[in-house]
């Protein structure tokens, strides 16, 4: 396997539970022992845990998985079924890719100057600053954006956060579910000024293009990801906007050659279609059935897509394909709310507040591919 995220620890896990005969690596980038993001831009980054490990060793050892950490692969030969990488060439039967996604700088004067949130690395760095610091400004405002705002203001941090949607995540949401991620963000102290893009950013300020330049001790970026498929692609691996294609079982269609998680671009035998997921649990989902497939057994990408994420108190829930909606219809509930959005008359995705029913629901009604069971038009 390469990569130590959910969907390479998966795909370990699934392929040793059918194969005890065959030594099975991860080879990492990270410097670390497998570990835990969801938690990076919120218990960890307001300090209220250090320990985000995944598994302790000893899960590993038991399982006879051995984890290369500091191991980038530089360079994957399909044809000799080799790879190298921390310059020593390693042999494999079966390869699974699961190097996931990187961010990618802003690209604007100054924009390798704000921090970014990825790695355990990124977030000890942002953590240990954001302890020197009173005011900060987070660019982006997509789940990761939204909740290192509102961690950092629960912090007693001054936060500002910015983003070129009128409303968070406006296009994918709607401004309905915006303006509910608007009142969490504020409801956890921190500000959201939208409509505004970012010319420049200086080492204590960023310079929007309305002409008002916010100051602030901590800038971090949470501007979006980019696959890292790099090495996967120059070894001749099919990709399409840079994600890795595989069908429902992670085959790429060279031999021996899966993918899984947010570095692919999958075949969902429920939805019909490729389907690009960025969540925790869809990765480890894609990863077991990479290992299943890598072991002989048989397994497919079946499950509607589905994650959890926490701005300050609140949690909000989202079941979705991803790939858009005709029409959304947001219900409020005493101390929630609950968004349904349709395509074609069929339920696409469900987005919760407070309301684990209607969560639960949403996932089989889009499994089913039946309404709303309130009228959305
Ligand atoms: C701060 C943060 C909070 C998040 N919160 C949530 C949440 O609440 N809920 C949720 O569902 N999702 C959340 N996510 C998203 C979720 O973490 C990802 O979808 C998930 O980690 C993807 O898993 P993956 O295994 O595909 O890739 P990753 O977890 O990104 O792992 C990729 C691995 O590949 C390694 N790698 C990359 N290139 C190479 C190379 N060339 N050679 C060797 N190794 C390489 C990396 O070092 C890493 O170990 C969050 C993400 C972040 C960053």
């Amino acid at each position: 396997m390469i990569g130590s995220g959910p969907a390479g620890v998966g795909a370990a896990e699934a392929f040793r539970k059918r194969r005890a005969d065959i030594p099975v690596r991860i080879l990492t980038a990270d410097n670390d022992e497998p570990y835990q993001r969801p938690p990076l831009s919120k218990e960890f980054l307001r300090g209220e845990t250090d320990d985000v490990s995944l598994h302790p060793s000893s899960w590993f050892s038991d399982r006879d998985l051995d984890v290369t950490t500091g191991a980038p692969v530089a360079g994957i030969d399909v044809q000799a079924h080799t790879v190298t990488a921390a310059g020593r060439r390693y042999e494999y039967a079966h390869l699974i890719l699961a190097t996931g996604a990187s961010p990618t700088p802003l690209p604007v004067p100054g924009g390798e100057l704000a921090l970014q949130l990825r790695s355990l690395q990124d977030a000890g760095r942002l953590r240990a600053a954001a302890q020197r610091a009173e005011s900060a400004v987070v660019i982006g405002a997509g789940f990761i954006g939204c909740e290192a705002a509102a961690s950092l203001a629960m912090k007693g941090l001054s936060v500002t956060m910015v983003a070129p949607e009128k409303l968070p995540q406006e296009k994918r949401l709607g401004a309905a579910a915006g303006q509910k991620l608007v009142a969490l963000i504020e409801e956890a102290g921190a500000r959201f000024s939208g409509g505004v893009g970012v010319e420049e950013i200086r080492a204590d300020a960023v310079v929007l293009d309305n002409g008002v330049t916010v100051t602030a001790d901590l800038i971090v970026a949470a501007t979006g990801v980019q696959p890292n498929s790099a090495q996967a692609q120059a070894a001749g691996v099919p990709t399409e906007r840079s994600r890795i294609v595989v069908d429902a079982g992670m085959a790429t269609g060279l031999p021996d050659v899966y993918a899984a998680g947010d570095v692919a671009l999958a075949f969902n035998t429920t939805a019909g279609r490729p389907i690009v997921i960025e969540h925790w649990q869809d990765a480890a989902d894609q990863g077991a059935v990479a290992g299943a497939r890598a072991a002989g057994a048989d397994a497919r990408w079946s499950g509607v897509p589905g994650f959890w994420t926490s701005i300050g108190d609140a949690t909000v829930k989202y079941h979705a394909w991803g790939d858009g909606y005709d029409d959304s219809r947001l219900i409020e509930h005493r101390d929630g709310f609950t968004v349904w959005y349709e395509s074609g008359g069929a339920t696409v995705a469900v987005l919760t507040c407070n309301a684990d029913d209607d969560y639960d629901l949403g996932e089989n009604l889009i499994q089913a591919g039946k309404p709303a069971p309130v009228p959305v038009r």
